[in-house]
């Protein structure tokens, strides 16, 4: 027949295992531990040992009340105690008469006058790997361990030591995170700083180089002309920060205006046709002959998302190579494509490059200049406008870059409110 109070512990460790499983408090779960191996295995006082890797030793991290003030956080040695050797060889122990054996560590029991009269211990295992120790001191009546107590003792550690690793897991991670947000906001306000800053004294070089430009007349223009286009990459350069920065803080504002996205493809002709031919690049633009194809919203944000998928296309793509923009209508969006014969992107890659900063290549070793912005501003511009933007690509083969803008965009919005209210 079954031992009724043999169930009635295992019920208890069923009991406890869900509570351990719960707790998130390090502290908590590790007294309740301590009390439920005192319980468990009738002795007077009970305590949990976990190894710190910085000093080598085990450390007494959760004892009975009573003992908390004296031996919490003291520890001990590996070489020359019983949790020692149980952590060691990764197995457990049990001392039924251990008043005078030489095993036992002394300096604690000397410095909280307690006498170890019997101990049974085991130790906390992740799987091979041990983490600590739990022990149980002084049977109760003064009687003797037995079997069964070992068995509910390790059983108890096996939940113990899986609770435990998780709570600590989970601090890690939670730290982790914390830091990231940290760091992450350093970031968030340095761009916006450095954009701000940088904005006056760059103002000034312009002007004044513009104004020399015009006093010197041609004498000098060859290293005016350099001053001038590198402070507008410069200017450049801070719009995009300032344009992020606003962007994360939740700043950019939409100005509605009716527009036609064909005129605008149709001007990156003269945008870009200079620059394409002077590499070798063709450029093809293709929109509706009697469509506009207009659209409510903010003309110099989607001219900025399209304008920076152009310059890239051009980037990667080498001479002989071409690069084309077509818009058309699609089931209530304007679809804009942008095509090219270039370098392609790794499959991988695909998901981060609408990050910020992110660049497939290192940005110590690549041959192009620019900063990893250009596609989380393009990314910023069309969902400010409840678009959507992505990218297919094959490595050697090219890239295909398309962002849709809804033409009725309060009836996207309203689709957008309740796709988000239902992912929720
Ligand atoms: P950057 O201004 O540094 O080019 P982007 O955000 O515009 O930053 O682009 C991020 C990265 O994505 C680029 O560094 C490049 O590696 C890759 N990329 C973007 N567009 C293309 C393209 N058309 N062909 C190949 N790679 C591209």
């Amino acid at each position: 027949m079954t031992n009724p109070s043999k169930i009635r512990q295992l019920e208890r460790i069923v009991e406890i295992s869900r509570h351990l499983s719960s707790t998130h408090d390090l502290a908590r779960l590790l007294q309740a531990i301590v009390d439920v191996a005192c319980e468990l295995t009738k002795s007077e006082g009970a305590s949990i040992l976990l190894y710190d890797h910085a000093s080598g030793e085990l450390r007494f991290e959760a004892v009975p009340g009573f003992q908390e003030q004296n031996i919490k956080g003291v520890s001990v040695p590996l070489e020359s105690s019983v949790a020692g050797w149980i952590f060691t060889h990764a197995r457990p122990m049990v001392l039924q008469d251990a008043k005078a054996d030489p095993r036992i560590y002394r300096e604690v029991d000397r410095s909280i006058e307690f006498q170890t009269n019997s101990l049974l211990g085991v130790p906390l295992m992740i799987g091979q790997r041990p983490i600590g120790v739990i022990e149980a001191v002084n049977k109760q009546n003064k009687s003797q361990y037995t079997d069964d107590d070992l068995a509910v003792l390790e059983t108890l550690a096996g939940q113990a030591a899986i609770a435990i690793e998780n709570v600590r897991l989970l601090k890690k991670l939670q730290d982790a995170n914390s830091e990231l947000l940290r760091l992450d906001r350093m970031k968030s306000d340095f761009i916006a700083i450095a954009s701000h800053e940088l904005r006056t004294p760059l103002g000034l070089i312009l002007g004044h180089a513009t104004f020399l430009q015009e006093l010197i007349g041609e004498e000098h223009n060859e290293q005016l002309e350099v001053i001038i286009r590198s402070a507008m990459r410069l200017k450049e350069i801070i719009e995009d920060m300032a344009v992020i920065s606003h962007d994360a803080e939740g700043k950019s504002r939409v100005r509605r205006e009716e527009f036609s996205i064909s005129e605008m493809v149709r001007g990156l002709s003269e945008k870009y046709e200079k620059a394409a031919i002077k590499k070798g690049v063709e450029l093809q633009l293709d929109v509706p002959e009697n469509d506009g194809l207009s659209i409510f919203g903010d003309k110099e944000k989607i001219d900025l998302a399209l304008t920076n998928l152009v310059e890239n296309a051009l980037t990667f793509t080498d001479e002989g190579g071409q690069v084309g923009v077509k818009a058309e209508k699609d089931d209530g969006y304007i679809k804009v494509s942008v095509v090219d014969t270039g370098i392609g992107i790794p499959a991988e890659e695909h998901e981060r490059i609408f990050d910020r900063f992110y660049q497939v290549e290192s940005h110590l070793t690549r041959k192009h200049g620019g900063m990893g912005l250009g596609l989380s501003i393009a990314k910023a511009m069309v969902e400010l406008h409840n678009g959507q933007i992505w990218c297919e690509s094959k490595e050697d083969m090219g890239s295909l870059f398309c962002f849709m803008l809804p033409v009725d965009e309060e009836k996207a919005s309203a689709a957008a409110r309740i796709f988000k209210t239902a992912e929720q």
